[in-house]
């Protein structure tokens, strides 16, 4: 019988207990770090004192997608092939959001230990993640957003609102995340799945900086539950896909650059279409705003031209050809645009003023995310890691989706 899978020249132990892997959508470090001065994550504390705890980088763009299919597949989108929540197919010209796994390029680890006989579940928040994370997955995968229309066939399951006991949640809102983490409990506690991925939605932290009464108040509710696994035998493993930064002008609106109606008056109408691949059906969080966008020029005459250009504007960070992007960011370069640009921490990047709708987000100062500076993220375990893994993190710049590996492999024994 094997005792392992192998993805990506990767081995992962297969567990001999439940093993929990949580993704805290948009959990920039700073939540954590507040949430334990103000004494509202104990269990989280606990990671630190007596278990692992440390940061890592996340992929680039610092979005939800790419991210969490690097974690269920221990690789960079170089490797699995999605980089964006949103795109456009170089081949067809078509804009697609991503919601299914006809993008992503081999298996997840969810798929190999499900294959390999361990039950496994993958639960989301969002819908949009479903189908790529329980890409052959032969298991549960459900989301808390349609939970109340899972089959057996589809889903593995079909009992979800009897499972967690407690009305559907509403789309946005922190209970999206909680309900997530409620279904992982009732499944671990029927001994329904042994390995659980879990994925939450990051509305919360797209309203509320570290530190204030609704980020502390979820960061609790989120707490309490993983003390939850705990108890219930787990060994939980925290990450986030990307963290999140305030991107305001001093007056508190949104400071944006529209960089296709920058790009059309200075190269012509239709000179260029800006890809925002922060795009999801999820508006009212971030309406469309990131960091970091796609530039495809209508002429490729003019790239050099618009790199110059784009590279001097106030605001930018960062602004790569296809090829540059492909190596410096690990993205797939057959799926990459002619220009990537990336904002600074305080700055988000747009396509047309027509295109987003800011009214959207405005109850609200805008937080988003896209950029290098929401790269840094929580990697944190219950369990002392062994010897080998704790030189390996002294030793290398730690990623988010080391996080399984860490999880199956690294637990200290007889701990
Ligand atoms: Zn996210
Ligand atoms: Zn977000």
């Amino acid at each position: 019988m094997n005792t392992s899978i192998t993805l990506h020249q990767r081995q992962y132990a297969l567990p001999t207990q439940p093993v929990v892997v949580v993704c805290i959508d948009g959990c920039d470090p700073q939540y954590i770090t507040q949430g334990i001065a103000d004494g509202v994550c104990p269990t989280i504390a606990r990671f630190h004192t007596q278990g692992f705890a440390s940061t890592a980088d996340c992929v680039m763009p610092s979005f939800t997608n790419p991210n969490n299919v690097s974690i269920v597949t221990g690789a960079p989108p170089e490797v699995h092939g999605i980089a964006g929540n949103y795109s456009l197919d170089r081949e067809t010209g078509k804009e697609i959001m991503m919601t299914d796994a006809s993008l992503l390029r081999g298996e997840t680890l969810l798929a190999l230990l499900s294959e390999a006989g361990i039950a496994v579940a993958a639960v989301t928040a969002k819908d949009k993640l479903r189908k790529v994370l329980g890409h052959n997955l032969n298991g549960i995968c459900f989301s808390s957003e349609k939970a109340g229309t899972c089959t057996l066939e589809e889903h593995g399951i079909d009992d979800v609102v009897e499972l967690v006991g407690r009305p559907l949640p509403d789309m946005y809102s922190g209970d999206l995340s909680l309900f997530v983490l409620d279904a992982g409990l009732a499944l671990l506690k029927q001994k329904r799945a042994q390995v659980l991925y879990l994925s939450l939605s990051d509305y919360i932290q797209h309203k509320f900086a570290p530190g204030t009464a609704e980020s502390n108040e979820f960061l609790k509710a989120i707490d309490d539950r993983l003390q939850a696994f705990i108890e219930l035998g787990a060994i939980v493993g925290c990450v986030a896909d990307h963290g999140m930064s305030d991107k305001n002008n001093s007056n508190g609106t949104p400071n944006v650059i529209f960089l296709q109606d920058k790009l059309e008056q200075r190269f012509g109408a239709k000179s260029a279409r800006v890809i925002c691949p922060i795009t999801d059906p999820f508006v009212r969080h971030h309406g469309a705003l990131g960091s970091f966008v796609r530039v495809y020029a209508k002429d490729p005459a003019n790239i050099e031209a618009m790199i110059d250009y784009i590279s001097g504007l106030p605001g930018i960070e960062d602004t790569l050809s296809r090829q540059q992007a492909a190596i410096k960011l690990g993205l797939p370069e057959d799926r990459e645009a002619d220009i990537v640009v990336i904002s600074s921490e305080s700055c988000v990047l747009g396509s047309c003023t027509s295109e987003h709708d800011l009214s959207t987000v405005g109850d609200r100062p805008l937080r988003s995310h896209g950029g290098y500076s929401e790269q840094s993220v929580p990697f944190m375990l219950s369990h002392p890691m062994s010897e080998k893994y704790l030189q390996y993190a002294a030793s290398t710049r730690l990623r988010n989706f080391d996080i399984f590996d860490f999880a199956l492999n690294g637990v200290r024994e007889n701990n």
